[in-house]
């Protein structure tokens, strides 16, 4: 069972997240406070840190650079919206990932098992869909064996969408992961580029993996027969 340390000072989102994660059959543990939290996370025996920014006594940053001096376990950084200096700062200083408040659990889900996911496997996986194959790596993408020439961000996104498979990303999820939040321009920048894999993928082996779910995003699963 994953044990996770959760340093949250405030308690209705510690509680919520540590109900959440007990329910999917991770072990928390939890600190209110920066001073206590690194504490316990260089007392070493956990697999993942989920760290506040905005905390007593010793904010996440510095939580996070002071562990990094003895430890590489993951950690994902909750931060506030908006607070782009943050996540830059953040990631600079050795976090893994980043998730912006308010997270639906879902999100959350996917991020743990993704960083978990990374540092079980340092050398990254071919990551597979049905006929579709990855490989971060060397950068290439085949369909049953044949290439598929996709650009930086295709590949990106594509590449974001199977590591969280059969999830549905929203659109703002997608777009901030994969343009940045300091994106500016078309506001359909993510609709136009899944018109570009599908094309690559879908329509030109003729099968079906990047779904759309209206009204929310996007997902790619393989599906039995055809819809
Ligand atoms: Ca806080």
């Amino acid at each position: 069972m994953p044990k996770i340390l959760l340093i949250e000072d405030e308690e209705k989102i510690a509680r919520f997240v540590e109900l959440e994660l007990t329910h999917e059959g991770y072990e928390v543990f939890k600190a209110m406070d920066g001073r206590k939290g690194l504490e316990m996370a260089e007392s070493g025996g956990y697999d993942l840190l989920l760290l506040d920014i905005m905390l007593p006594e010793l904010n996440g940053m510095e939580v996070l650079r002071r562990l990094r001096k003895t430890s590489s376990v993951p950690v994902i950084m909750l931060t506030a919206r908006d607070a782009v200096m943050d996540k830059v700062t953040g990631l600079d200083a050795g976090a893994d990932d980043y998730i912006t408040k308010p997270f639906s659990i879902e999100e959350l889900l996917a991020r743990i098992r993704l960083a978990l996911r990374k540092q079980q496997t340092p050398a990254l996986p071919q990551l597979v869909c049905g006929p579709l194959a990855m490989d971060i790596a060397r950068h290439t993408v085949a369909v049953d064996g044949e290439q598929v020439d996709l650009t930086g961000r295709e590949f990106s996104l594509l590449q974001m969408l199977i590591e969280n498979q059969s999830i549905v990303l929203t659109r703002d999820a997608l777009m901030e992961r994969v343009w940045g939040y300091d994106y500016v321009g078309e506001t359909n920048i993510v609709d136009v580029y899944i018109r570009y894999l599908r094309s690559k993928i879908d329509d030109r082996f003729n099968i079906k993996l990047i779904h759309t779910v209206r009204g929310v995003g996007y997902t790619i699963k393989q599906e039995q027969g055809h819809d």
